[in-house]
């Protein structure tokens, strides 16, 4: 049987173990106003469909909706609830990069 680590940290998760799921969902919004529609809405819609003609559907399909799922320890889900995007290490300050991560 394989070993279940924490997807964050790497520390191994015996059976039995406190162990949490973290399912991660992103999926696009939508605000109503579709870009290539200047003029008639259904000419618009005709060239989107083209154009998407030549893409690969699961390309398009991962940048409308991902789903991820991660096991972690209870150490790492105490951070990830805590400060799920790291803004607390000050990488950000309002809408300005401060800085890398490193
Ligand atoms: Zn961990």
């Amino acid at each position: 049987m394989n070993k279940i680590r924490c997807q964050c940290c790497g520390k191994e998760l015996p059976a039995g173990s406190l162990k949490y799921v973290v399912e991660i969902k992103t999926f696009a919004d939508f605000d109503g106003y579709l870009e290539q529609c200047h003029g008639d809405l259904e000419e618009g819609m005709l060239d989107l469909l083209e154009e998407l003609s030549d893409v690969d559907p699961k390309e398009v399909g991962d940048d409308v909706y991902q789903d991820m799922i991660f096991i972690l320890c209870k150490d790492c889900r105490m951070r990830f609830i805590r400060d799920p995007f790291c803004i607390e290490k000050g990488l950000f300050e309002g809408d300005t990069l401060k800085g890398t991560i490193h």
